[in-house]
């Protein structure tokens, strides 16, 4: 291993300020990377495919918390199912009722974040604030008694501009608040704002963020 997970790790903890979760980003590196994190006292994960994430659930420590950050096919669902802890990026109601489908075959309760799209990049998957609204408004959502929805998860655009960046987390921060109180006051489990990678993670924090994902910080660049 020629990078210093556990060294980097430390570093990107301290820059979270209390209440700030990571999750660490693991996706395309070996099981001893996730290892030194461990050793460190990480517990959360992400990852973004289905087969790999199905080998290290396999292989390493049940006690992990497994995030599932990429795009989701309605079709893998029901392999992921039986053990992840969250569904980060749910972009249809087609999808939200398959996880409810799946979760109550596995007499679970999986928890969801939606995902928004607000970038500029236009090969991002996600709901546009509007559509978001949409989805919460229909209220089909209410009768989906195996699914949780607990936040939002976005990603900025991968640009220099720090002002767009920061501009982008104040959207999703104030659709976070609106929905929070139209649709969620009661509901306390309503409280994740998942925003903030390698890149931009320092302004996602100053911008509400409530869980990081970073992964090339911590575990240094993936090798496809
Ligand atoms: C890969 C990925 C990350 C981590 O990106 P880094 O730049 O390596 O920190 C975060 N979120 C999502 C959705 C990802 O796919």
């Amino acid at each position: 291993m020629n990078y210093d997970v556990k060294g980097n790790l430390k570093k990107v903890l301290a820059d979270l300020p209390q209440g700030v979760r990571l999750v660490a980003i693991s996706k395309y590196h070996p099981n001893e990377y996730i290892e030194a994190a461990y050793e460190e006292g990480q517990r959360i994960f992400g990852e973004s495919h289905e087969q790999e994430l199905r080998h290290k659930v396999d292989t390493l420590p049940k006690d992990i918390y497994w995030h599932f950050i990429g795009h989701l096919q309605s079709n893998k669902v029901k392999y992921i199912a039986p053990y992840i802890s969250m569904i980060e990026a749910v972009d249809s109601l087609k999808l939200l009722k398959e996880i409810d489908r799946q979760a109550a075959k596995n007499e679970r309760v999986i928890d969801v974040l939606l995902e928004l799209h607000i970038a500029e990049e236009e090969t991002k998957y996600g709901l546009t604030p509007d559509a978001c609204r949409e989805l919460l408004a229909d209220g089909a959502w209410r009768d989906l008694k195996h699914v949780r929805i607990c936040g939002l998860m976005m990603m900025a655009s991968y640009v220099e501009d720090e002002r767009q960046i920061r501009s982008e987390f104040q959207i999703a921060k104030s659709l976070f608040d609106e929905l929070k109180t139209r649709y969620f006051a009661d509901e306390p489990s309503f409280c994740e704002r998942s925003w903030g990678m390698s890149h931009d993670y320092h302004i996602a924090v100053e911008e509400g963020s409530s869980m990081v994902r970073v992964g090339t910080t911590i575990f240094g660049p993936r090798i496809y």
